[in-house]
């Protein structure tokens, strides 16, 4: 390093280390030295912000003055986790704070600490939402999110008598540092009331809305900081809050009475998350939340673009709205009411801006979890919404009617309005102009089954966007040790283009490196069973093969299979005890919530904690077999466990998972995958190849065949398989029952008819595990593999695939403010 670098370094330190101090004055009014933790925190970021938010003027003055085309992601969650360190990594100053810090004996990692999770999401959709827009940000695009300010996230876990026990997340306790109060940038969102369409004195037609509730929605925008490019980027949660001129109209108690009512009404809209991730109840309030925010974001941009970009005309030209999965489809309508009734325009010419406008990403496939509501709670919630929804209906059943003359078995099957029901996916098929899948097998699925009426009628409309993860959270962020190992070996390039990790195969023959690589996964190994033996006392073996599933817990997913093949493992030593010279030692590990409503995934999780609590205080196998469930799980918590897997449990049944993200975490951090062909699994084993994971279970075909036959016997496979046969007698009776049996499972499995064949898959993923042994044995095989898997995880990031949605989809330009 030159002197002068090194004297502009120095010279940063103290300019950063004065405005701190400065800050920490200002905010608490007392001397740093007295400031806790929490206050040190909130200084800090105080202080980072200042520097963010220079950039994030310029960002957006850049945009305004050469017009660049814009994007809003739409998403009902945003799974953000902490924003301290990865802001700092994107900024470029991480080292500096550090430095800067440690000369007042501050220790930065603490403060890290002091950082509540911004749970503002279930699981991988919110996840993803979260890694697309650090891309967009990283890839100097002009994209922005939009989504709800909950004040209560996700729920916390607790595990309590090996049960699932839920707390409120309290995250805004001590206010979310990172957001900034727009109270200037509020609209008004209508609620009820009646619509109709009234003639006026001239004969013409004109909408008329009265007797509606107004909510004011309130932006609070979040800085979303791009890596090393001076970009920063938007994510706006809205708030409800009463209207303004409410609180100081005065009048009768009673009045005050129900207008107090009404305010907790109000409040109720953003306080809380909906806990279910794949499966939706027909819930009032979570109606109003996604029009309410669809709402707001859609008024916000109109008006946004009518200030600075003009015409509305060429609004699709300058706007892409996105929509994740269906939660806000109304977007479609609601631009549709906006551009009609506020300005005025035709429908056709509307409709037009509208489709060219809007494109929307699916995300499942299980007909149990495409989201439908109620025509008369529709109606009655969203009076002008349903108007238009219904206009968008018939003209879109009149173009079917016409190129599909006498199929009106055809038309039931599309219409946006059927049953007595609203159907949001069939909606924002009809209103968008681009639909994609999450993976090339749900892409598929989605054309050959669920979609192929709309594929058909709308050729060329369907595509795939394989998800992805942000490398720099999930690797450079999460895994520091394994960064710097990388850029040792092949410089430090992949930072800024993750495909060039590919040029780590170099070294797959390279036993030192392989050694090296080793190291680092010891190293989080060992801190991760002191992370555990502080957490639940469990003593863990970092010399054990690590053997992870971490994800919600849902049947799809399978957590049954694997801690059935847990206690299958437990059985055989059990029975003979001289097994062991041939096992490897092992612990397995689970994380994940179940929906609070969702009885079978909280039985699952009871199961796994009591086979851990009988497995991990038995002498005779806990040489080589432990059972871990970590409470909790979050993006706080994946970051820990990510670098210590050696093993990346994918078991979803085929054609089940549209994608997954987390196998793709994994296999960036060196795990290896023992997975079926499902979701983005398909795409990690074409990438790594044959050799380098481990798959097993019935294709997608395969399940896709029986359940068209209705050949499959739940009681057969028991009846026949006397692996199974003995694991599921033993939800019943035997060592795992303590408190309490489990024979709601045992029951669901059979009348399900074993409904996710686990039983089914049971003998090939048994062999699966047989398979991950003999790799394991080999040490510098399985090294190999693992690092082949990190070289191809490149392609997982999220990058790429933000890279494929602006140039196929949005039609956005990359900018560029470095100097
Ligand atoms: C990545 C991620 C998920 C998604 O996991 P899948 O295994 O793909 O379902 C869920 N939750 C968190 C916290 C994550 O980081």
């Amino acid at each position: 390093m030159s002197v002068g670098i090194i004297n502009k370094q120095i010279e940063e330190r103290a300019s950063l280390q004065k405005n701190f101090l400065k800050t920490a004055n200002m905010l608490f009014g007392k001397d740093w030295n007295e400031l806790t933790k929490e206050e040190l925190y909130q200084t800090l970021v105080r202080t980072v912000r200042q520097y963010i938010s220079e950039n994030w003027i310029m960002t957006n003055k850049y945009y305004e003055e050469n017009q660049c085309k814009e994007v809003y992601y739409f998403s009902i969650e945003f799974l953000l986790g902490r924003l301290l360190n990865t802001n700092l990594i994107n900024l470029d100053m991480k080292e500096i704070c550090k430095e800067a810090l440690k000369d007042l004996n501050i220790d930065i990692t603490e403060l890290f600490k002091q950082e509540p999770d911004a749970g503002l999401g279930n699981g991988g959709l919110g996840r993803l939402a979260a890694c697309f827009i650090d891309s967009l940000a990283s890839l100097g695009l002009p994209g922005h999110g939009c989504t709800i300010r909950y004040q209560y996230g996700l729920f916390e876990q607790k595990i309590i008598d090996n049960q699932q026990v839920e707390i409120p997340d309290n995250w805004l306790k001590n206010g979310f540092a990172w957001e900034y109060r727009k109270a200037d940038k509020e609209v008004d969102v209508h609620f009820g009331g009646n619509a109709y369409m009234a003639q006026q004195e001239d004969g013409s037609l004109k909408l008329v809305h009265e007797g509606y509730n107004t909510v004011a929605a309130v932006p609070y925008d979040v800085p979303i900081v791009g890596y090393h490019n001076n970009v920063v980027n938007t994510l706006r949660l809205w708030n409800a809050e009463v209207p303004q001129d409410f609180a100081s109209l005065s009048g009768t108690r009673e009045q005050l009475q129900e207008r107090l009512r009404q305010s907790y009404r109000v409040q109720a809209i953003t306080s809380c998350l909906y806990p279910e991730d794949s499966s939706y109840e027909g819930k009032m309030l979570r109606l109003t939340q996604e029009y309410f925010f669809v709402s707001a974001g859609v008024q916000s941009i109109v008006r946004h673009y009518k200030r600075r970009k003009g015409d509305l005309k060429d609004f699709a030209k300058k706007i892409a709205i996105h929509i994740n999965d269906t939660h806000p489809a109304m977007a479609i309508p609601e631009l549709m009411r906006v551009l009609i009734d506020q300005e005025g325009m035709d429908w056709d010419t509307a409709w037009d801006i509208t489709k060219n406008t809007v494109a929307y990403t699916n995300h499942t496939i299980m007909p149990e979890a495409l989201e439908t509501w109620p025509i008369d709670m529709f109606k009655n919630l969203v009076p002008r919404i349903y108007m238009i929804v219904e206009e968008i209906n018939a003209r879109f059943l009149e173009d079917v009617r016409k190129q599909y003359p006498n199929d009106e078995d055809r038309v039931r099957r599309v219409s946006i309005i059927q049953d007595g029901v609203v159907h949001m996916a069939r909606l924002s098929v009809v209103g968008s102009h681009s639909v994609n899948g999450v993976a090339k097998i749900h892409s598929d699925i989605l054309k050959a089954h669920t979609m192929r009426d709309f594929d058909e009628i709308y050729p060329g409309k369907f595509n795939n966007k394989t998800n992805g993860i942000t490398h720099r959270r999930w690797l450079i962020a999460a895994n520091p040790q394994l960064s710097s190992l990388i850029d040792e070996a092949i410089s430090d390039k992949w930072r800024k283009d993750p495909s060039r990790l590919i040029d780590l195969l170099d070294y797959k023959d390279d036993t030192a490196f392989l050694d090296k690589l080793a190291e680092v996964k010891k190293e989080h190994k060992i801190y991760l069973a002191g992370h555990i033996k502080r957490r639940s006392g469990f003593t863990i073996d970092p010399n054990s093969l690590y053997d992870i599933q971490v994800k919600r817990i849902h049947s799809y997913k399978r957590q049954i299979m694997n801690i059935l093949h847990v206690m299958h493992i437990y059985n055989l030593i059990k029975a003979n005890p001289s097994i062991k010279s041939e096992m490897l030692p092992r612990t397995y590990m689970f994380a994940g919530k179940a929906a609070p409503g969702y009885h079978i995934a909280k039985e699952t999780i009871r199961l796994i904690n009591n086979v851990a609590n009988i497995v991990n205080n038995d002498k005779d196998v806990n040489d080589c077999l432990h059972v871990v469930f970590l409470e909790n799980y979050g993006v706080t918590l994946a970051e820990k466990l990510f670098p210590a897997a050696d093993v990346s449990e994918q078991i979803s049944l085929a054609g089940k998972e549209a994608s997954g993200t987390s196998n793709m975490k994994f296999m960036m951090n060196g795990a290896i995958t023992l997975g079926t062909l499902d979701g983005a699994n398909v795409e990690i084993c074409d990438a790594v190849g044959e050799d380098n994971c481990v798959i097993f279970g019935l294709k997608e075909h395969e399940v896709m065949e029986y359940y068209k036959n209705g050949l499959y016997s739940a009681w057969t496979e028991y009846n026949t398989n006397p692996a199974i046969h003995n694991v599921v007698d033993e939800l019943l009776t035997g060592p795992f029952v303590g408190n309490g049996d489990f024979h709601d499972l045992h029951n669901y499995l059979f009348n399900s008819n074993d409904e996710y064949f686990v039983f089914k898959d049971f003998n090939s993923y048994i062999d699966a595990h047989v398979k991950i042994r003999g790799k394991y044995l080999d040490r510098y095989g399985w090294l190999k593999s693992s690092l082949i898997n990190i070289a191809h995880s490149g392609i997982f990031s999220s990058d790429r695939t933000i890279s494929e949605y602006a140039k196929d989809i949005w039609n956005v330009e990359p900018i560029n403010l470095l100097k």
